[in-house]
């Protein structure tokens, strides 16, 4: 019998999925609303008064599903505390600017970019960078929030208020953008997953396919370049890797200390998922063997309403967040492995009429990449 507690620090379906994977390996996880200060015990939607005193007494280590954390008293008093499993890579990896740097140092290839101070020196950024600039916040940003395309002279709506808090990055044009998800145990060892290919518009991840098509020559570079990372950071549990793949290489373009949605296919695509991984490198329980790997499809379901007949398709795996429904917000995924030659595209038949329209053209793009 395992007996780590967990706590995960956010009330939102990363951690709700970390306490699901749980309850199969003995591990209790629960969650705290940094919102609210309240615990939400295991799976359930109740929520609990706490202090720091029950809290510190009660877990064996904490993380968190998200990099952006609150500065509040409890947040604050739990980070400082030992209990707090990764204080490197969460001080680092949410200050772009940080993170960027320490790719850098480690000789990390990654988008090539300067800090923005004023807006002055746009001018010459552009003549560092390129003409085209991706401007980016460098805390906070998630979705493509907190970032602009600047082509040089434009006009431009940057809030003036945002200068001394931004990066410049040179807009790079990549074949397409693939991820790396993988755990690091406390005694160094690494597992890691098949590439993902990933395809965003307007900045949001819209499905991954996994493993990536034709990437086999490039999965030993990602997987040396993450635990590079990781090692450096000496990094506990699941953290992705962002790439964009340029010329037949990786640049990377983001890190993210924490399961990650690109991931989110490993719970019908592998026999071992990204949050059963993280809990288990933090509470001690011993890594599988390489897990066995599906081809799998990934679509998010993006502030669209829920279709109870979604999960009466056989081989559709639908997992709704229960979250209040607004644009462009994720509310849930729908999962698609391959049992068999030509079983992804049966299923996605079957399931293209219960789709709204944009998510209807998604599944369409989707086949086409299949
Ligand atoms: P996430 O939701 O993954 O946290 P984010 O809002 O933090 O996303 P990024 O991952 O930095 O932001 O960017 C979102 C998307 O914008 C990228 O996946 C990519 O499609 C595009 N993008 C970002 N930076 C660049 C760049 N330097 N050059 C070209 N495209 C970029
Ligand atoms: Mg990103």
């Amino acid at each position: 019998m395992h007996n780590h507690p967990v706590l995960v620090l956010g009330g939102g379906q990363l951690g709700l999925m970390m306490a699901e994977a749980a309850t199969h390996l003995g591990v209790v996880v629960d969650r705290l609303d940094t919102a609210t200060d309240q615990l939400i015990p295991g799976t359930s939607n109740l929520r609990v008064d706490t202090d720091l005193t029950v809290l510190l007494r009660r877990y064996s280590v904490i993380t968190a599903e998200m990099e952006h954390l609150p500065n509040n008293e409890l947040v604050t008093a739990l980070r400082d505390s030992n209990l707090w499993a990764n204080g490197s890579a969460f001080y680092i990896l949410p200050a772009r600017n940080r993170q960027k740097s320490l790719l850098d140092e480690i000789g990390v290839n990654n988008a090539p970019w300067q800090m923005l101070q004023v807006v002055d020196d746009l001018p010459a950024v552009h003549d560092a960078l390129g003409e085209t600039l991706i401007i980016k916040t460098t805390r906070g940003g998630y979705d493509g929030k907190g970032q602009w395309v600047i082509p040089r002279g434009i006009q431009h709506d940057i809030p003036p208020s945002a200068f001394g808090e931004l990066i410049a990055e040179q807009k790079v044009d990549f074949s397409r953008e693939v991820s790396l998800v993988g755990a690091r145990a406390s005694n160094g060892q690494t597992l890691f997953y098949p590439l993902a290919e990933n395809h965003h518009h307007q900045g949001i991840l819209r499905f991954s396919i996994a493993p990536a098509r034709a990437s086999s020559h490039l999965q030993a570079e990602a997987e040396q370049m993450l635990t590079k990372i990781m090692e450096r950071l000496n990094y506990v549990g699941v953290m992705a890797m962002e790439c964009f793949e340029v010329d037949g290489k990786l640049m990377v373009n983001e890190l993210a200390p924490r399961v990650h949605n690109s991931g989110h296919w490993s719970q019908t695509g592998s026999g071992v998922n990204q949050f059963d991984l993280h809990i288990r490198a933090l509470s001690g329980v011993v890594f599988p063997k390489v897990p066995s790997f599906r081809s799998t499809l990934m679509m998010n379901l993006i502030g669209c309403d829920y279709h109870p007949h979604w999960n009466q398709i056989d081989g559709v795996h639908c997992y709704w967040y229960a979250k209040e429904k607004r644009e462009n917000r994720k509310l849930g995924h729908i999962n698609i492995s391959q049992i068999d030659l030509g079983d992804i595209q049966g299923k996605a038949e079957c399931l293209r009429p219960l789709l709204d329209e944009e998510h209807r053209s998604m599944l369409d793009l989707a086949m086409l990449r299949f």
